[in-house]
């Protein structure tokens, strides 16, 4: 089932099409025949031939500007088939368009790149022949992400990084880390720099102490211990990188967003599925109305969502300022689909609480969602500021 949108955007049906054909006839036979489950340590050879498959496909990076080989998708397009992917039930699916490890993770940052360091790390990655992460949480630094310690000092024309990094999502099959230290301690938020660090260099140390309940092997901590790196991999200007990280946060926390309603609407078809399908007391379960009341709950709350977020892409595709709607978004998505999840376990009985059933793990992963990328807290507090002002007394 596809909710049809007020007002779809343009120019992406053919796209679409073959991105469902490559992941209905390639990638899930693939996974099929590999015997592939959401918990299992994938190889690194597999996951890089998974991004130069999608590459050489035209999926990997297909939002970027055509000069860096993407096709220049608007937010709205980007949302569709984000949406597609995770909605497939493909477990590679964060893979396909490079959400995790590749181009997605460097944004906007790109902009402050160097030719030597799009040489370096940009083309490499957009290739599908390195990965990337993004590291800014530290074990005592969540929400207040400016309260970062992790320090890079200034050694001749090297920087020397000391530091930790907690819950860095895709570092466990990245080859370098976009990371956030402090270069200026009594500057603030604007002695902080983004920095490109090697994860091979020398005093490097990865940990997967800290599990998430996926249990997905995806994110680490990464200790970096007098780390020395060419001070030519500074992006932008020394003391910039938290401003360059915080201005895209908008667009990342709507990003977010279609991956989650993809998986509230793979768990809802796999509901719909199994309530014809489940006998009991005589006839499918689909006939009782509590069965049929849940589904019509998840249906509306995901067309809500489904709709807020394409019209707020809409938005940000005019050039409209978006940081109080993408809040929005990242709130309600977060907290609607998640509710679609546990619906879904309750329609699957014991079904659904069964380990790594579809439905099980989608609760799962759906539930993280609001955590990372700013907790529902957080996202309240902006909402509430944009609000208030826009209506200052
Ligand atoms: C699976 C996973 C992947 C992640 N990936 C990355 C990554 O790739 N890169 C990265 O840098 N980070 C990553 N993170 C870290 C993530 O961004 C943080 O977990 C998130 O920002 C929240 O910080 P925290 O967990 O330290 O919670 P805390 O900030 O300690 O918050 C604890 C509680 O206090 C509340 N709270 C805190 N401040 C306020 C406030 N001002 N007002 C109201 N309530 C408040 C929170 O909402 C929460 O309920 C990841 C985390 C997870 C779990």
């Amino acid at each position: 089932m596809h909710m049809p949108s007020t007002s779809p955007p343009a120019g992406i049906d053919a796209t679409r099409v073959a991105l469902r054909q490559y992941l209905q006839e390639e990638l899930l036979p693939l996974e099929k025949r590999l015997g592939l489950s959401y918990e299992d340590k994938f190889p690194r050879e597999l996951i890089r031939s998974v991004w130069r498959r999608c590459r050489a496909l035209g999926f990997y990076g297909i939002h970027l500007p055509k000069a860096l080989g993407g096709q220049g998708l608007s937010l709205a397009q980007l949302c569709l088939l984000k949406d597609d992917v995770a909605a497939s039930g493909a477990i590679l699916f964060p893979h396909v368009l490079g959400d995790w490890g590749g181009p997605s993770r460097i944004g906007s940052l790109v902009r402050y790149a160097t030719p030597d360091q799009v040489a370096r790390f940009v083309t490499p990655v957009i290739e599908g022949d390195m990965g990337i992460c993004f590291a800014m949480t530290e074990p005592h630094s969540g929400s207040d992400a400016a309260s970062i310690r992790t320090r890079a000092e200034r050694d001749g024309d090297h920087f020397v990084i000391t530091g930790h990094k907690h819950y860095i999502t895709a570092s466990t099959f990245s080859d370098v880390a976009i990371t956030m230290c402090v270069t200026d301690p009594e500057a603030g938020d604007k002695g902080i720099s983004a920095i490109f660090v090697p994860l091979d260099a020398p005093g490097v140390r990865m940990s997967d102490d800290c599990v998430p309940m996926t249990q997905q092997d995806v994110d680490a901590d990464i200790f970096f211990d007098r780390v020395r790196v060419p001070a030519t991999n500074l992006i932008g200007p020394e003391g910039e990188g938290f401003r360059i990280a915080m201005d895209r946060i908008s667009v990342n926390r709507l990003l977010h967003c279609p991956t989650m309603i993809g998986l509230a609407r793979q768990a809802l078809n796999h509901s719909i599925a199994y309530a014809h399908r489940r006998q009991q007391f005589g006839g499918p379960i689909s006939r009782f109305q509590a069965i049929q009341h849940m589904i019509a709950d998840m249906a509306t709350a995901l067309y809500a969502c489904e709709q807020m977020v394409l019209a707020t892409a809409a938005r940000a595709d005019r050039g409209e300022e978006i940081r109080t709607e993408a809040s929005m978004c990242k709130l309600f998505v977060s907290e609607r689909c998640f509710e679609i999840a546990d619906k879904a376990v309750q329609i699957h009985g014991n079904v659904g609480v069964t380990h790594n059933h579809p439905v099980e793990f989608i609760f799962r992963r759906l539930r993280m969602y609001r955590i990372v990328t700013g907790t529902s807290e957080i996202q309240r507090n902006t909402v509430a500021k944009g609000v208030l002002a826009r209506q200052a007394a």
